[in-house]
């Protein structure tokens, strides 16, 4: 029919312009370098802020004794206490808790936010039992891992330069997190000093570097999307201090950020953007990351709705709201194995109210759901080759002995949406060839931004 026929077309164009050729992904990975050395090179040189994180040393192993981290830059944050116990012990117990950050809290004011954050560890503080020891006459000591783009002026303190990811707090923005921080923590009566504050990024390089010695970068897909790596001090420009002893540097990318011709925007992405908290920011993490993937299947679907009658007369209701389609769901449709798609039928009925869906329409919606997720995909191998670009890690050196690399991965997206990361890990393996290829490696770091935090913490302790 001509209804079907114009859906079709839809998807077509769709499908068309999210196009990702191998040419258009080493286009979208030389724009990723050149950002790189632009920021780099100057302070608002680029789209890529390139942060100095400050850490000049990753842990060495020998890191020993009781700390504490705190993950915040999602949906959920994470308290968590490790017990370190140096070259021979390593992790010898650890423990968590998640807690979810009520939404109000995500758009509300500062002292809110640090408050409900600093009542959790206080709790979490007065559980602390058998297995854990904390030196006598110690303060504890507390690695932060904030994931939003945040300046620097130590490894413990930093000013906010802005929200992403759907927070939205404007009298927190410019202020030091560290101070924010410590200031709730004091009203809530802990004794506790915040000794590093880590970006998610560089706690998973942290963490990846403690348990395997070839890490030189990490990645997260998580809601939001960024990468951290080890740069060679003297090639940083804009940095004006001392040169580390180590003579490295790690950079915090906030790649989330970057933006370029070469990337493949639809309308669906233009209107999102548009629709955002973050008009105009944080493009490529827009196309790539969890907390949009479903946006922009929902978007696709609700013009196939109004433009073709894809669902029938009536335009469902649901498909008008905004994030009502999470990347999980989306997720779920795209590994639905069975022949009748019967869990795209059961998530179009639950999520959309759209009942008795044709086989067919069934299979329309999981196309999106493919073109989507592998567009994400394949951009974020773009990134990666882009960083071994940059390292010169992304050729295999004549008559050099094969240096293996590592990249750390984390996040919900990576770790749960499996032809996500499939098609990363292919794509990225496309770009190397079959000989360099073989000599990175994609190493997924469960949770390895904690520990992370908690190790910047040790080698950052205010006791020698
Ligand atoms: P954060 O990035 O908020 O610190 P996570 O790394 O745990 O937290 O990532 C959570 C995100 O991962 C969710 O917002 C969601 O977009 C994505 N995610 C979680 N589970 C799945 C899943 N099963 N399939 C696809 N994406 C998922
Ligand atoms: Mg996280």
């Amino acid at each position: 029919s001509g209804r079907w026929a114009r859906a079709m077309a839809i998807l077509r164009e769709f499908e068309d312009k999210c196009g990702t050729s191998l040419g258009k992904l080493r286009q979208v990975a030389d724009a990723m370098t050149v950002e790189m050395h632009a920021g780099l090179a100057s302070e608002g040189g680029s789209k890529l802020k390139m942060l100095i994180s400050f850490v000049d040393n990753l842990p060495s192993g020998d890191e020993h004794g009781l700390f504490y981290a705190l993950d915040l830059g999602g949906t959920n944050f994470r308290v968590l206490r490790v017990q370190l116990g140096g070259r021979e012990q390593r992790v010898i117990k650890q423990e968590f808790v998640e807690v979810s950050i009520p939404q109000p809290l995500m758009v509300g004011c500062s002292d809110d936010l640090f408050d409900f954050i600093a009542a959790e560890l206080a709790k979490f503080v007065a559980t602390e039992g058998d297995g854990f020891h904390l030196a006598p006459g110690r303060q504890r000591e507390l690695g932060f891992t904030f994931s939003f783009p945040v300046k620097q002026a130590s490894i413990a303190s930093g000013t906010l330069l802005n929200w992403t990811k759907g927070f939205s707090i404007e009298d927190a923005v410019g202020q030091d997190v560290v101070a924010e921080l410590t200031k709730a923590i004091e009203r809530k009566g802990v004794d506790m000093r915040v000794a590093a504050l880590v970006n998610d990024t560089i706690g998973t390089l942290a963490g990846g570097r403690y348990f395997n010695n070839d890490v030189v970068a990490a990645v997260i897909l998580g809601t939001g999307t960024n990468a951290a790596y080890v740069e060679r001090a003297h090639a940083i420009p804009k940095w004006h201090g001392l040169l580390p002893k180590s003579g490295e540097m790690v950079i915090n990318m906030e790649w989330g950020n970057f933006r370029s011709s070469h990337l493949p925007l639809t309308e669906y992405d233009h209107s999102l953007d548009l629709e955002s908290l973050n008009v105009g920011d944080q493009i490529f993490e827009k196309i790539i990351s969890g907390m949009y993937l479903g946006d922009i299947v929902r978007r696709v679907l609700l013009k196939m709705a109004e433009d073709a009658a894809f669902f029938g007369d009536i335009v469902p209701a649901k498909l008008r709201i905004p994030f009502v389609l999470r990347t999980p769901e989306m997720s779920a449709m795209h590994h639905d194995t069975s022949s009748d798609l019967r869990v795209v039928g059961a998530k179009l009925k639950d999520i959309l109210g759209v009942t008795n869906t044709s086989l067919n329409t069934r299979r329309a919606v999981f196309e999106v759901c493919n073109i989507v997720a592998r567009r994400g995909a394949r951009l974020s191998a773009a990134g990666i080759y882009g960083i071994l670009k940059k390292l010169g890690r992304d050729i295999v050196k004549e008559g050099e002995k094969q240096q293996k690399t590592v990249i750390a991965m984390d996040g919900g997206l990576f770790e749960h949406y499996k032809k996500f990361s499939q098609c990363l890990e292919d794509s990225l393996k496309e770009l190397l060839g079959d000989e360099a290829a073989e000599s990175v490696i994609v190493e997924h770091a469960n949770d390895g931004s904690g520990i992370g935090a908690a190790l910047l913490a040790a080698s950052h302790s205010q006791y020698p």
